[in-house]
């Protein structure tokens, strides 16, 4: 039996070990799901040498960006982004070898374009943290422009909230990637001018828990297409499972 498992900390909500315990069992694979909630990643060579047979990890905060020092191999994408949400595990003669991915930006990518027209050119990403990353890796690679608004903006393609009503005229696709919105703050949501919002706009949430965010709602009720994190998550789970196969 192949065994795959999380690492981070808490563990409290984590969505990965229902979903590969309920797809494991209606697809009749014979495999097991582990939460490994560790407090610092030296535990890492204990848990593949007590597993032998754990195939790959997802990876959750806070350990996307210090497990890559832990890795032996990088895929472009997790490279480019900086973070790593999905490890394979191979052994050869009983020795480890990790190679890190991140499938946020695939999962992301799918999800999006089944979401807006080709038309859309420039995007505005809320936030600027590893998933602010992933999005901005994947806009990129479709040739979509984007910026981040961040409460402290220090790059040049970063922005402060209050430049974004100056931009609304040509940044028609919108990301939230702050927590923002996030059960159980569900009241809470990014300061946009949403009266100037109308049905030409597109309003992304990573969040998928509550399934309409007050992003959402408020584009939403201003004419604007909305879309959650759900496909998102679901697919960076299913492009996992591909990486360790
Ligand atoms: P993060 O690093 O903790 O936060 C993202 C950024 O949001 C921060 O860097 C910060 O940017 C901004 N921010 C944080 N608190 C804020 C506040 N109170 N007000 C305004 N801005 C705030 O988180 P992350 O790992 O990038 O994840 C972001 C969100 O995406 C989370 O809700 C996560 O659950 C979700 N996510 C979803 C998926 C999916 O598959 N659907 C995948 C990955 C992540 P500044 O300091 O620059 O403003």
């Amino acid at each position: 039996m192949k065994t795959f498992g999380l690492i981070g900390h808490p563990l409290t909500h984590s969505f990965s070990k229902k979903y590969f315990t309920e797809k494991f069992l209606k697809e009749g694979v014979d495999a097991e799901y582990i939460n490994f909630e560790i407090s610092d990643l030296s535990k890492i060579p204990d848990i593949l040498e007590k597993h032998p047979n754990l195939s790959g990890l997802n990876v959750t905060i806070p350990y996307k960006q210090s497990i890559i020092p832990h890795l032996h191999k990088l895929s472009e994408d997790a490279q480019t982004i900086g973070a790593v949400n999905c490890i394979r595990i191979d052994r050869k003669e009983g020795i480890p070898f990790l190679t890190g991915y991140n499938t946020d930006a695939e999962g992301f990518r799918k999800s999006l374009c089944g979401f807006i027209p080709t038309t859309i050119r420039e995007a505005i990403i809320l936030g600027n943290g590893g998933a602010a990353r992933a999005v901005k890796y994947t806009l990129d690679k479709l040739h979509i422009n984007s910026l981040i608004a961040s409460r402290t903006p220090r790059q040049t393609n970063e922005i402060a909230y209050s430049q974004i009503p100056l931009l609304l005229h040509t940044h028609k696709l919108i990301i939230n990637t702050t927590p923002l919105g996030m059960f159980p703050d569900t009241e809470s949501f990014p300061p946009l001018p949403y009266e100037q919002l109308n049905s030409d706009y597109y309003l992304f949430d990573l969040i998928y828990n509550p399934e309409l965010t007050a992003f959402l709602r408020k584009g939403r009720t201003a004419g604007a297409s909305v879309k959650n994190g759900w496909e998102m998550l679901i697919t960076q789970a299913e492009e996992a499972w591909k990486k360790w196969n």
